[in-house]
């Protein structure tokens, strides 16, 4: 039996994938390739290239595969490009993930680990964020994940589907090899455009508003290693193979950092000066997303181990240096 990884060619999905495979589990890719890499596809591994909202497509995957669980990452999440289109992530996110389920039932597959975000919360007064705080989302992104969490939700109370949303905080590093990595173009993300600037590609970062009500003025974040994260899926797996109940967990690093240090926290990493020019504020962006994950930790067992900010930008560095232009080699800016 096959565990169908939706996105595994995307930046967490690639993570995914290989640890799957390192703990000799059986793994079906999907991915449409609209931001994956095939190239974090490791050789031998069942790959489909396709789009989730065709149901045909997806269909025959499972009637073909012997597919037992889901993980489901595939989704567009730029919180600024769902400000300006907002219906490009209804369609995407809500109506593939619609059609994903549909196929789920239709084949008897009752287990799914999705990608959630702490997009889902908007600006909350009590930090750290419990999974019992009021989702409220700021952006058209955070508010498709909640479309998403909510009908898998009824899909539960009326086919018995199971499913555990993760919701993800500021996901950054690379696996410790720099084999795979985030690759996106254009990148928008703070680390990676942080290190686009140490390693040349950049003239400088441009800070996304300075007068948030932080102590710095610039938005805090809770930064969490994509090989920690994906850890946690695996876990989520488990746990419904153990019959656990549907679930939403919050994972993070319990600790924020504002846009500001993690610039500094570059620097030291890089050598490079890094210079800055402040911008405007992007739309949706809430002042501060700091998890508690301890719910993630009890119920699940998660023990993510590399917290620390600098070893998170110490393997992102290490993949960018190794991989100045992405999986593309040379000739992308
Ligand atoms: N940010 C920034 N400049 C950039 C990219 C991001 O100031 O070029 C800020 C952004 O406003 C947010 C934080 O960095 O406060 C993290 O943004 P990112 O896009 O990495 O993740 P998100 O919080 O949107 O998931």
């Amino acid at each position: 039996m096959s565990i169908a990884v939706i996105g595994g060619a995307g930046y967490v999905g690639s993570h995914a994938v290989r640890a799957l495979l390192a703990k000799n589990r059986d793994v079906v890719v999907i991915d449409s390739l609209e931001t994956g890499h095939p190239e974090s596809v490791p050789d031998g591994v069942s790959f489909y290239t396709g789009d989730i909202r065709d149901r045909h497509f997806l269909d025959e995957i499972f009637a073909n595969e012997q597919i037992e669980q889901v993980v489901h990452f595939a989704a567009n999440s730029l919180v600024g490009e769902s400000m300006e289109n907002p219906l490009k992530y209804y369609d995407n996110n809500v109506f593939g993930t619609q059609v994903l389920l549909e196929a789920m039932i239709k084949h008897g597959v009752e287990h799914i680990v999705f990608s959630s975000s702490a997009a889902t919360y908007g600006e909350q007064k009590e930090m750290p964020i419990t999974e019992e705080a009021p989702a409220d989302p700021t952006s058209a992104y955070g508010e498709t994940k909640l479309a998403m969490e909510r009908m898998m939700k009824w899909c539960d109370a009326a086919h018995g589907t199971k499913f555990v949303s993760l919701r993800y905080f500021n996901v950054a590093g690379a696996s410790e090899l720099g084999v795979i990595g985030e690759d996106h173009n254009p990148e928008t993300h703070l680390i990676p455009v942080v290190l686009q600037v140490a390693n040349g590609q950049r003239e400088h970062i441009t800070i996304f508003g300075e007068d948030y009500p932080t102590e710095d003025g610039t938005c805090i974040r809770d930064y969490i290693h994509v090989e920690d994260l994906v850890d946690a899926h695996i876990l989520a797996l488990d746990y419904l193979k153990d019959g656990g109940e549907s679930n939403i967990f919050n994972l993070g690093s319990n600790q924020g950092f504002s846009v500001k240090e993690i610039v500094e926290a570059a620097r030291e990493v890089t050598g490079h000066p890094i210079p800055v020019v402040i911008g405007q504020k992007r739309a949706g962006d809430p002042a501060v997303l700091i998890a508690s994950s301890q719910k993630a930790r009890s119920v699940l067992g998660w023990s993510p181990a590399r917290t620390d900010i600098s070893t998170i930008i110490r393997d992102a560095w290490n993949w960018h240096e190794q991989h100045p232009h992405g999986y593309k080699g040379a000739g992308r800016s």
